[in-house]
């Protein structure tokens, strides 16, 4: 009935005020998308990655929906809209497309795209050879590129910071950009399996702070009551001081064998709710947050994720939902409680554990929660002079930050703790004055962790840095230009019959930077695929007439060091 009268309502207010946009939104806030009438791909949905799993200091913001270990699967508009933002990026979410669908109040994300639908396709390179540039972002308005369900919007690809052909994809609030969990919106994800519980883990401290050291982490022994659904701990567990439980688990969709998030996690105390997370909506500025919802201290050593259910007063994490009493338990000597935690996926398959815990006198042995982590030293050899400055409690460890310098590597310890604090590091390389064709670039970046790499100029001689990780640095200069080579073609030759031509360029020591490609002089456009080194040029994008062309090609590394090479090329 209401339903009618606000139809009829709108009907009324379109009639007498077309541009009341706003009002014919909120009147229609109660149609809901429907992932399940045209869902993004027409292949059978199989999830190699679920919404809200744990990812290195992220939680994930959608799906990630598998493509039979191919690129090129046509991928469908969820729903009518139209193209809010479109862009195109090495790395990231590569070739992604953002569909608006205002009635609705969402947005879908669509990311690692190998190519747009033409249309797309067609706007974004006149983009691109307007601006001169690969790497490129466009908002656009309502009106410019619009989309009805079921269209082609793309092809799924590998595109950005993608290690396997595949479909990212996701529903926001159109409004807060918050991600979603897709599948509320009726996204097919055929789910028999309940979720495969790894271990239960016991924390405890002095402190009301959740503190995740191997000091203070307690493995507790599991039995099964009933095959793969049904846990409990094998003794009844004593608790001292303040504690904590933790627990690793995965769940496992049907046609796939990729380890996926649940969905929900309850843990009760003597019957009544303590704790609750629903993974159904986050906000991107939550992302940090990751880090201390897990024991960080087991990720970076074991590369476990443990996730704490319970979490520090502090921490604002939104997935906990409704939970009265969020920070750390008491133990109370000789009071017996009963717990139970449920896992379950979006299908509604749990699995659980139960177990007993009785307080006992005296608390863990922890001397200190947080190490006496002040450090203010200068460390120095013929290389370099490098000097850490940390405040109090930078890091979540008992151990004291300890500094030390080989040859151009600098070690900070203990090496897999979480820095709560960001710690000042200031190097003064010697061997610019002693090398001066170095000029004053260098890199310095953190060994064995790619994306914690930091390439600076040295301003004044001296780098500063502020580290959110401990571990071993290298301080290192990069005087040496990317190399250049041609793939498909070689200078000189004629090109009758290539759509494409590719170029494979590499930096081993900072990488790429930036990069130009010039026929005759004119620019043109290479894509840029970072994970393969390789530059591609669509020959189609420019009319080539009989006769030699000159292809250049330059490349510049992060430190400023430059390549180009010159190709002659024949149409005959
Ligand atoms: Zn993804």
């Amino acid at each position: 009935m209401s339903r009618i009268v606000s139809k009829l309502l709108l009907v009324f207010i379109l009639t007498i005020c077309i541009s009341a946009s706003y009002s014919q939104d909120s009147l229609q806030s109660n149609i809901e998308l429907n992932l399940n009438e045209h869902p993004p791909l027409e292949i059978p949905l199989r999830y190699s990655g679920t919404y809200g799993e744990l990812r290195p200091n992220h939680f994930h913001a959608g799906v990630d929906l598998k493509t039979q270990g191919r690129e090129g699967f046509p991928v469908y508009a969820v729903e009518d809209g139209f193209l809010s933002r479109i862009k195109v990026e090495t790395g990231s979410y590569g070739k992604v497309v953002y569909l608006d669908h205002p009635k609705l109040n969402k947005t879908t994300v669509y990311a690692h795209l190998n190519r747009f639908s033409p249309k797309i396709q067609n706007y974004i390179k006149g983009e691109q050879y307007l601006h001169q540039t690969y790497e490129i972002q466009r908002y656009l308005r309502p009106t410019q590129i619009t989309v009805k369900k079921g269209e082609i919007i793309g092809y799924s690809g590998n595109t950005g910071n993608s290690f396997g052909p595949h479909l990212h994809f996701e529903v926001r609030d159109r409004e807060s950009e918050e991600p979603m969990n897709p599948l509320q919106f009726g996204l097919e994800a055929k789910d028999n399996d309940p979720p495969t519980i790894q271990g239960l883990y016991l924390y405890e401290s002095e402190e009301p702070q959740v503190v995740t050291t191997f000091e203070n982490r307690t493995m507790i022994a599991l039995k099964t009551v009933k095959e793969r659904i049904q846990y409990s701990a094998t003794d009844t567990i004593s608790v001292q001081g303040y504690y904590s439980f933790g627990i690793q688990s995965f769940d496992r969709l049907d046609l796939s064998a990729n380890k996926n998030g649940w969905y929900r996690l309850e843990l009760k105390r003597n019957d009544s709710l303590i704790s609750e997370l629903t993974i159904d909506r986050f906000n991107f500025t939550e992302n940090p947050l990751i880090n201390r919802s897990i024991d960080y201290h087991f990720y970076e050593t074991s590369n476990n994720r443990v996730l704490l259910t319970t979490k520090e007063a502090s921490n604002p994490l939104g997935f906990f939902k409704n939970s009265p009493s969020t920070e750390l338990f008491k133990a109370e000597v000789g009071k017996i409680d009963y717990w139970k935690l449920t896992l379950s996926d979006y299908s509604g398959n749990t699995s659980s554990i139960d177990w007993t815990t009785k307080g006992v006198e005296g608390v863990k042995k922890l001397t200190i929660p947080f190490g006496n982590s002040t450090i203010n030293q200068t460390v120095n050899n013929q290389f370099l002079e490098a000097q850490l400055i940390a405040i109090e409690n930078s890091i979540y460890s008992m151990e004291g930050l300890d500094f030390q310098l080989t040859g151009d590597t600098l070690s900070i310890e203990p090496k897999e703790v979480l820095v709560r604090n960001p710690l000042l590091l200031q190097i003064i390389p010697k061997e610019i004055k002693q090398k001066p064709s170095w000029v004053s670039y260098a890199f310095f970046g953190q060994i064995g962790k790619k994306e914690t790499k930091f390439i600076r100029k040295v301003e004044s001689d001296t780098l500063s840095v502020t580290l959110r990780n401990t571990g071993d640095f290298h301080f290192a200069y990069d005087s040496i230009a990317p190399v250049v080579t041609p793939r498909n073609f070689s200078s000189g030759q004629a090109i009758n019959g290539y759509r494409y031509l590719e170029i494979e360029a590499e930096d081993k020591e900072t990488g790429i930077k930036s990069f130009e490609g010039y026929l005759d002089g004119q620019w043109v456009l290479f894509e840029h695929e970072p994970k393969q080194n390789r530059f591609t040029f669509d020959t189609s994008d420019i009319l080539l007439i009989p006769g030699v062309h000159t292809l250049e090609f330059e490349v510049e590394d992060l430190l400023g060091n430059k390549a180009k090479k010159t190709f002659s090329l024949t149409i005959n």
